[in-house]
């Protein structure tokens, strides 16, 4: 695995690789790595010739100080999993190489309407848009011609794919399935803070978004939300921030039950989680 920290060298390699006829698949992430990230790199590596993976903890898109602060930081690990998965170019810019002229760098994000404010939008104010700029700067030095993405962040790979529509990129963007521990928690890297007893009670969210789903054709949608809030919240020192039934493509509230997803945010321990299910 090539490791690149400067971005002119990591554009130059792939200019080359271009020219050779090679394509290119890339996988953004912020580190601290699991089997979740793992299995974008390894489904990348079946789509392209060569897989570029980023590691980069991007300071617009954390509203608080104290996140980005806290952000684990573990790259001797991450470089080990990526070498063992065959992962071909690792790029770990520091901050003054992705933002050489600063943070206000004069990205101009596209006019996506209101789907930056809602569910994450709502209680991440400024998230969405810090990760529209980061992946921009990404995708303009990668040029890849994939681009792997998770489903675990629904709302943000929905961003993207309009993003890159608007941008007229010519990538294809691949949204992939959550990866879930045995007892159907998302993994995330946010896990490791829970307690063994915190990680137990976790696994409620997913079995209240299957609860959902079980019960879409029987119940409203406002006891279907009703219902799922209660079995998350049933489980002590657990606060549902949002839960949400809405149009899978436009994140909208919709009658079509065919087109569902619901999607949450959930405190537990002073760690918020987020998770969703597609119905
Ligand atoms: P992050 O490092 O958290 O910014 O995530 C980097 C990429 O990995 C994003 O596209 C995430 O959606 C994806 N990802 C994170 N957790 C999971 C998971 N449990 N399963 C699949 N993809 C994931």
């Amino acid at each position: 695995m090539i490791s690149y920290k400067s971005s002119f060298y990591l554009s130059k390699y792939i200019r080359k690789q271009k020219l050779l006829g090679k394509t290119i698949a890339f996988v953004p992430t912020m580190g601290a790595l699991h089997l979740g990230h793992i299995s974008l790199v390894k489904a990348a590596k079946e789509k392209a010739d060569l897989v570029v993976c980023s590691i980069f903890v991007n300071p617009t898109q954390f509203n608080k100080q104290e996140d980005l602060l806290k952000y684990p930081r573990t790259i001797d690990a991450d470089s080990k999993l990526l070498k063992a998965v065959s992962c071909d170019v690792l790029f770990i810019p520091s901050i003054k190489e992705m933002y050489p002229k600063g943070t206000n760098n004069g990205f101009q994000a596209p006019d996506l309407g209101n789907i930056l404010d809602i569910l994450e939008g709502e209680f991440r104010p400024g998230h969405f848009e810090g990760m529209m700029q980061v992946v921009s700067l990404l995708l303009d030095k990668v040029n890849c011609d994939h681009l792997f993405m998770g489903l675990k962040d629904y709302q943000q790979f929905a961003i993207c794919s309009l993003m890159i529509k608007a941008q007229k990129r010519k990538l294809e963007i691949h949204g992939m399935p959550t990866i879930r521990e045995s007892s159907g928690l998302a993994m995330s890297s946010r896990n490791e803070r829970l307690s063994a007893e915190g990680r137990k009670k976790a696994a409620s969210i997913y079995a209240s978004l299957n609860w959902v789903k079980e019960n879409k054709d029987q119940l409203q949608i406002e006891n279907l939300k009703q219902g799922a809030i209660e079995r998350i919240e049933s489980q002590d020192g657990m606060q549902v921030e949002y839960l949400e039934i809405v149009d899978k493509d436009l994140l909208r509230p919709s009658q079509d039950k065919k087109n569902w997803i619901v999607l949450c945010a959930v405190w537990l321990e002073n760690i918020r989680l987020i998770d969703n299910l597609i119905l």
